[in-house]
């Protein structure tokens, strides 16, 4: 494939540091052999995440110069409800200061003790707060989403028939509601039909469950569905985002994907006074008051304009294409992966590429350590390393695949930066026999892989 050239041009720099070999040995050994304690400066090309890392545009930066910073009713919130009233075509929409504070304020509005929260599979933050919230999390992703070596056009669906049979089984009164995740984050940034959604929606309404969207990656979900969903073909990506959000009654959003800010996130409501004004209640404790949401006025401004930029399909075409370019110099490599790639990066199948090194010594972590060595490239493990110990048992537990992600930040490395990653990935390819595991030498109970050491076994 063809790489897409960038839609915009560079007018600021930051300055990378190149390492040597003995110095990148050196500096993760100090980081106790986990990239997360490692300085970034000590880091070429950061593919740790795409949340908060991409580069503002000029319009954005400009748009910080002119943020209201009054303490209540803003300019800038006023700017950012009209946004997202014409985007999303909610009657309420509330800032807050990330993700994981929408999930923070609402969860607890609409969940019972012990009851089941339903979703094409929980982002772990949203997992962490249904269970804060006394609520159960359960993934029933499509069957497809988790064969990685098969091609399907959207494998973040929600397996329909198995979510019905889920509600029937265990009584609707056990139900709080549906969560839908566009694109389905865990399953590797994989997109969501707006057939599926539609199914998803009228097992909802049949049975009054509230649908809720986590929408942090709507606007690329958007552009996999003109692309592959024919009925969407010819129709902008503002017209399948309002067709997409018209089938849930709210959402929660991280602004750090999509809307290409540092910080930020968003609530909103289809129609439910009663339910936003239990939200609120929540927001100003929590938050702040309703009109900044835990954000400055400069962080609703950029969040404005981040959202009409996330949208442009131009834009777009070239981000997904980053990652399908570097998909496809894997590919030509020999080097597995989880294809058809999603949105946001490329997860590498390191169980497949790294064969001797048994799960409980991490394949996805051992190859993003030598990823790093090899050429400073930082990644991280999606694999039985994020995996904690079973709570009753303690016992380890399996991921259903070992990944090294490379998540690509928006608009800020260029096509020979994905070069250098791939020529990396071919040459610890090319030794993998040596690359060794890794052991813990000391975990957290929770949230290991944020914080556990390990050192290499043998
Ligand atoms: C990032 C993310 C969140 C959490 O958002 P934060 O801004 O990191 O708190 C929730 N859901 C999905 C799908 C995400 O990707």
């Amino acid at each position: 494939m063809k790489y897409i050239a960038e839609p915009f041009k560079i007018k600021m720099v930051e300055p990378l540091r190149l390492t040597t070999p003995e110095y990148r040995r050196q500096a993760i050994q100090q980081a106790h052999y986990n990239g997360f304690a490692l300085p970034a400066a000590d880091v070429y090309i950061d593919l740790q995440t795409d949340s908060g890392t991409g580069a503002m545009s000029d319009a954005q930066w400009a748009g910080l110069m002119v943020g209201d910073e009054s303490y209540s009713g803003g300019r800038s919130y006023f700017r950012l409800m009209a946004v997202a009233q014409d985007i999303f075509g909610y009657q309420y929409n509330q800032p807050v200061h990330q993700g994981r504070a929408a999930e923070k304020v609402v969860f607890p509005t609409l969940t019972q003790p012990g009851q089941y929260w339903l979703s094409n599979t929980f982002f772990d933050t949203t997992r962490g707060h249904v269970g804060l919230a006394g609520g159960r999390p359960v993934d029933l992703v499509c069957p497809e989403g988790l064969d990685t070596g098969a091609y399907a056009d959207f494998k973040g669906n929600m397996d329909v028939a198995a979510l019905r049979d889920f509600i029937v089984q265990h009584g609707v009164e056990s139900i709080a509601g549906i969560v839908m995740t566009i694109t389905n984050n865990t399953v590797g940034g994989q997109p969501v039909s707006v057939a599926n959604m539609r199914q998803v929606s009228q097992v909802a309404r049949e049975f009054g469950l509230p649908l809720l969207i986590d929408a942090a990656r709507f606007a690329e979900n958007a552009l996999f569905v003109k692309q592959r969903e024919p009925e969407f073909a010819q129709a902008s990506l503002r017209h399948i985002t309002k067709e997409m959000f018209s089938y849930g009654d709210l959402f929660t959003m991280s602004a750090k994907k999509d809307a290409i800010v540092s910080m930020g996130g968003l609530v909103g409501v289809r129609d439910n006074p009663e339910l936003v004004e239990r939200i609120k209640a929540n927001v100003i404790p929590f938050e702040g008051y309703l009109t900044y949401g835990g954000l400055a006025g400069r962080d609703l401004e950029a969040i404005a304009i981040g959202l009409e930029e996330g949208l442009d399909e131009d834009y777009l075409r070239y981000r997904i294409g980053q990652s399908q370019y570097l998909a496809d110099r894997l590919e030509a490599d020999g080097v597995p992966f989880q294809s058809p790639v999603g949105g946001h990066g490329v997860f590498v199948d390191a169980g497949r590429l790294l064969p001797h090194i048994p799960w409980q010594q991490f394949p996805g972590h051992a190859l993003a350590i030598e990823l790093y060595l090899e050429a400073g490239v930082r990644a991280c493990d999606i694999g039985s390393l994020l995996m904690d110990r079973d709570p009753v048992t303690g016992q380890p537990q399996r991921a259903p695949a070992e990944f090294t992600r490379l998540a690509i930040p928006r608009r800020v490395y260029t096509q020979a930066h994905l070069d250098v990653v791939a020529d990396a990935l071919a040459a610890v390819k090319d030794r993998a026999d040596s690359v060794p595991g890794y052991e813990i030498v000391w975990e957290p109970k929770v949230l290991r892989h944020f914080t556990a050491r390990l050192r290499p076994v043998g």
